[in-house]
């Protein structure tokens, strides 16, 4: 039997403390990856601390140079949101890729971005964006965020509560998705942020990384041409059922022409 106790805090100091109260204590948000997660036993929480009844988690707003997402806004929002699409359409674009309609309105981006899936679409444009992470305790740089596999710079306990997305000048996101469940075999986020270019890969990698290669070609000529006879090292790339590290790498710079292209390079 699952046997744990069920929180429904109201606001973040409720929160912490239950998750500092509780050892075994874990977050939920929409339950995507924790739910299955724990029903196959691979997790077996004391306590569940659910978000969803804090406010302040769900909202969008434009502060002008930047949208500002809550942690549980769901992915079916962030695909919806008029904010989202007139002042970052490549991540409505993005959000609208993610799963299907069930995932998209459970899920959440604080869910995706704190798991750092290696296949998950979010990573992606928070580094390629240049995103800023803000938990209850601090700021944490995007390039600074994606450690490892399912590995963040969140601390024990720590809370994302929302994130802060630059507005690009021009971005896309392009992705191979996986047939059954769309998680990206490889996807690329590409953004002209107005002082530099980023490209950020997700699905290809133990997390989401930046192509440093790619970003330098295409800086100095923002076009897909620009990439020809570039290559990206398979060495260190994920290998499973669903792909080779060498077929990855080919996709990863399909997916990057595909994605300057679509940013109107
Ligand atoms: C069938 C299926 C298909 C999917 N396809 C895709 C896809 O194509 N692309 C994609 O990107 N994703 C995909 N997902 C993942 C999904 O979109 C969710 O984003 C993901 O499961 C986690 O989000 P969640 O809100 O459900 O988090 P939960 O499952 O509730 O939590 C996930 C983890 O994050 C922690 N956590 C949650 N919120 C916070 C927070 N605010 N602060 C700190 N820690 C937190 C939890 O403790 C837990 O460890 C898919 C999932 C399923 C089940």
């Amino acid at each position: 039997m699952y046997e744990f106790n069920y929180h429904r805090p109201t606001s973040i100091d409720e929160a912490r403390q239950i998750l500092e109260g509780n050892e075994e204590a874990k977050i939920l948000a929409g339950g995507m990856t924790l739910l299955p997660t724990m029903k196959m036993r691979l997790a077996q929480p004391s306590d569940l601390v659910d978000l969803s009844g804090i406010d302040g988690l769900t909202t969008i707003s434009d502060d002008g140079d930047a949208i500002v997402i809550g942690a549980m806004v769901t992915h079916a929002d962030v695909a919806a949101s008029d904010v989202v699409k007139a002042g970052i359409p490549a991540l409505a674009d993005l959000a609208n890729t993610i799963g299907d309609a069930q995932v998209r309105n459970r899920g959440t981006l604080g869910g995706s971005v704190s798991n750092s899936d290696p296949a998950a679409d979010y990573p992606a444009a928070v580094l390629g964006l240049g995103a800023t992470i803000a938990t209850d305790k601090r700021e944490i740089a995007a390039d600074e965020f994606f450690e490892a596999m399912f590995e963040t710079a969140l601390g024990e306990n720590e809370i994302l509560q929302s994130i802060s997305f630059p507005k690009p000048k021009n971005a896309a996101y392009a992705k191979f998705p996986n047939p059954a469940s769309r998680y990206a075999v490889a996807g690329v986020f590409v953004a002209d942020t107005g002082s530099g270019i980023r490209v950020a890969v997700t699905g290809a990698g133990a997390c989401a990384f930046r192509a440093s290669a790619l970003e330098d070609a295409l800086q100095a000529d923002f076009s897909a041409s620009a990439l020809d006879g570039l290559t990206i090292d398979a060495t260190e790339l994920n290998g499973d059922i669903h792909a080779s590290p060498e077929y990855r790498a080919h996709l990863v710079m399909v997916m990057a022409r595909r994605a300057v292209t679509a940013a109107g390079g």
